[in-house]
């Protein structure tokens, strides 16, 4: 039986295990995915090839210490910098960054987009605008402070601090929320002064949390944007992830059962 995990601290209220062990179930597959609680970012590696896992996602808060202790990064994460898959071949290991398909494999049911504002330039902010980037989807970052904006600078995308957010054009056709403004409270992801402005004039809005309407959807609807919120970039994110763990491409009737295994039914 090959054994998978999922890395994280906290790690306790992951969906990963349900969704995954329902791919492989479905599949027929023998194969057991669980969850790791990991303290220690610097032990991520030694723990992996320890516990003889074949892959393994890496969550909050190691997906950085993942990026420097892999044997080799693909694709993407070698921008990102940060990775959330592991596999193992021939005793060395392979990283990926599936968080950054998986977000524009959610957004694709809005139709065309030409230019997105991302609220927030925490982790998930760096894998969306760096993969909407690799699209040659023109991308703006809205943080409330000045602190990690580096990174986007160095990628060639414009950031912004909120203060700074003025004399910008405005339009764009969609608006993320990758915050966690919303998740445990209802504060709104940038001032409601600014947020109006730019809704007023998109189209669509997503948010990254998931399984809930937050106040930055709410406040999209009423201008009439279409909202979505952060369930299907879970969903394809683990879609992708599974594709490596298990060398199979996946159809609609895989992911559909992983959809259930995620929604716990
Ligand atoms: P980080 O901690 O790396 O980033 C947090 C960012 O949010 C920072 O830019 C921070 O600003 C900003 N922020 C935090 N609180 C507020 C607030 N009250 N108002 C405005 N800005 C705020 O988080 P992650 O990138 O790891 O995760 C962000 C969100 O995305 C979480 O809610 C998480 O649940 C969700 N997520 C969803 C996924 C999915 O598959 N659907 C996958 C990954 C994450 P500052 O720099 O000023 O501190």
């Amino acid at each position: 039986m090959k054994k998978f995990a999922i890395f994280g601290d906290p790690v306790i209220h992951s969906k990963s295990p349900q969704m995954q062990n329902a791919g492989f179930s479905y599949l027929n597959i023998s194969a057991n995915y669980e969850k790791f609680h990991l303290l220690d970012g610097k032990k991520l590696k030694d723990e992996f090839l320890k516990n003889d896992f074949y892959g393994a996602n890496i969550t909050v808060p190691h997906k950085e210490e993942a990026f420097l202790q892999a044997d080799f990064v693909q694709g993407v994460a070698q921008k990102i910098e940060a990775v959330n898959t592991y596999i193992k071949k021939d005793g060395k290991i392979y990283a990926y960054n599936t968080d950054a398909g998986g977000f524009i494999k959610a957004i694709k049911s809005f139709g065309t987009i030409k230019r997105v504002l991302i609220l927030g330039a925490g982790g998930t902010s760096k894998a969306i605008s760096v993969a909407l980037k690799e699209e040659n989807i023109e991308v703006i970052i809205l943080n409330r402070s000045k602190n990690r904006l580096d990174f986007f600078e160095k990628h060639n995308i414009e950031a912004f601090s909120w203060d700074e957010f003025k004399n910008i054009d405005t339009t764009f056709d969609l608006v993320v929320n990758s915050t966690s403004a919303g998740l445990k409270d209802d504060y709104l992801p940038a001032p409601k002064e600014i947020l109006e402005i730019v809704l007023a004039k998109s189209s669509f809005a997503f948010d990254c949390i998931y399984g809930k309407i937050t106040p930055f959807l709410s406040l999209a609807k009423s201008f009439n944007n279409e909202i979505k919120d952060g369930e299907d970039m879970l969903l394809y994110q683990g879609v992708l992830a599974f594709e490596l763990f298990s060398e199979t491409k996946a159809d609609n009737l895989l992911i559909e059962a992983m959809r259930k295994g995620l929604r716990g039914k």
